[in-house]
């Protein structure tokens, strides 16, 4: 997308303020260039050629979490992901931001694409932050996986750096290429283990394959399918994001799949956005809108399909949380919560504020850390509140940052993919 289009679509902004109150940000603070319709204008200003790149006007986008609440609240119908999206690659190409914190967050998202490094970036880190710690001293809610200088660079100074929850042991999972469906078969899947979900959560890849297994699908699980560019899109590398999707593109070529399934909200809402993405290359557009269109997380795939002849029950008390990037991004609130209840034993209450971002966004934990903390307390403290015992959503970034909201809390109740959930419901 290129500066005219993105001022087209900021257009559409006839300054209502209707998504002001789902806006989280502008929430907390009540300042107008903390609100979608500031960021827009701050936005368009520049773009406009009416005002620099300040660092002020930077700084107003850097604390938007991207989480498109803004979007379904707007009866205008603007765009505003795909502006800010823009917005920021042209922040990124500016110059304007300090070099180290732009090496400090690029080199973070790097490491996050790879899942070898990734793992091995974060066994690095969680021992360099142990050695450094009597040295350089730890914030009031501890680095658990970061060194306190790097944790600074990134949040631009910043001391209250607070970790997601990641497993003890950190390896990268590989599931099988292909798993046949049990039972009848239905249909023909292709799904994505996504980078961070293969460091941090096989266990739900595990989980996801297996309840398509029993929905009656062949799974499919290319090992050459690498990351989708969410990262990259979500930052504002939009010519990495590019690289990224065209290689996802090439590796499923020549393939014939009814659905691609996927479990990370996230990268499902980038994918399904491919075509749009795309929709000016003279090579992928076709391809792009394709596979944009046979793209469907996996609570909305196995909810359409159903699983017959499958008796499910796991007797507990279970809320859900809405990722942004599900409940926003892609529209999914319905079916997860429909899968949820159709369990017998289940009980599923509901969760006070569950569609307002838990703060994870991303890298949004570490580049800006007071923003995030307060949004993690006040979604712990409503998940408490329902008295459940597991918290279910469908999002890594959410899962690890929510965990560690409530571990540091002392509370025992356990963060869970409904996917997991649906699996283990099988197994009872
Ligand atoms: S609701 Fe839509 S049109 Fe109204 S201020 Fe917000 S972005 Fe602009
Ligand atoms: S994406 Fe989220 S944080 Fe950013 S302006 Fe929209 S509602 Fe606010």
């Amino acid at each position: 997308m290129n500066d005219r289009k993105a001022i087209d679509l900021a257009s559409k902004c006839v300054r209502c303020g209707f998504c002001m109150d789902a806006c989280p940000t502008y929430r907390l603070t009540g300042i107008e260039t903390l609100s979608p319709r500031g960021r827009i204008r701050l936005m368009s200003s520049v773009m406009n050629g009416e005002t620099d790149m300040t660092s002020e006007i930077i700084a107003g986008i850097d604390t938007c979490l991207g989480c498109r609440a803004c979007e379904p609240a707007c009866p205008s119908g603007v765009q505003y992901g795909r502006i800010v999206e823009h917005f920021r690659n042209r922040i990124e190409e500016s110059g304007v931001r300090p070099k180290l914190q732009h090496d400090a967050k690029h080199g973070i998202l790097a490491a996050m694409r790879e899942p070898h490094l990734f793992s091995l970036s974060l066994r690095a880190s969680r021992t360099l932050s142990g050695a450094l710690a009597p040295i350089m001293g730890s914030s009031s809610h501890g680095h658990a996986d970061m060194p306190v200088p790097i944790a600074q660079a990134l949040s631009g100074g910043s001391s209250q750096t607070l970790m997601p929850e990641t497993p003890d042991s950190v390896s990268v999972g590989s599931l099988p290429s292909f798993s046949p469906a049990i039972g009848e078969r239905r249909y023909s899947v292709c799904i994505l283990q996504g980078c961070v979900m293969r460091v941090l959560y096989h266990q739900t890849n595990l989980a996801t394959v297996r309840v398509l297994q029993h929905a009656g699908c062949d799974v499919h699980c290319p090992p050459e399918l690498g990351c989708c560019g969410a990262l990259d899109f979500h930052a504002g590398n939009h010519s990495s994001g590019v690289e990224h999707a065209k290689a996802v593109l090439a590796a499923l070529r020549g393939h014939e799949y009814d659905a691609f399934v996927i479990n990370s909200a996230g990268c499902g809402s980038t994918i399904k956005e491919y075509g749009t993405l795309l929709e000016d290359d003279p090579i992928w557009a076709a391809e792009a809108a394709g596979l944009s269109a046979k793209t469907l997380d996996v609570s909305e795939f196995i909810e359409r399909i159903g699983l017959p002849g499958v008796s499910l029950r796991f007797p507990a008390v279970v809320t859900y949380h809405d990722a942004c990037h599900l409940a926003h991004g892609q529209g999914v609130t319905d079916q997860p919560r429909r899968l949820l209840s159709s369990i017998e034993g289940l009980e599923l209450v509901p969760l006070h504020e569950s569609d307002m971002c838990c703060g994870s966004a991303g890298t949004y934990n570490l580049t800006q850390p007071d923003m995030a903390r307060r949004l993690l307390d006040r979604k712990v403290a409503n998940i408490i509140a329902t008295g459940a015992d597991i918290v279910a959503m469908g999002n890594p970034g959410c899962m690890a940052w929510i965990a560690r909201g409530l571990k540091e809390q002392g509370s025992a109740i356990r963060v869970m993919h409904v996917v997991e959930i649906l699996a283990q419901a099988i197994s009872a």
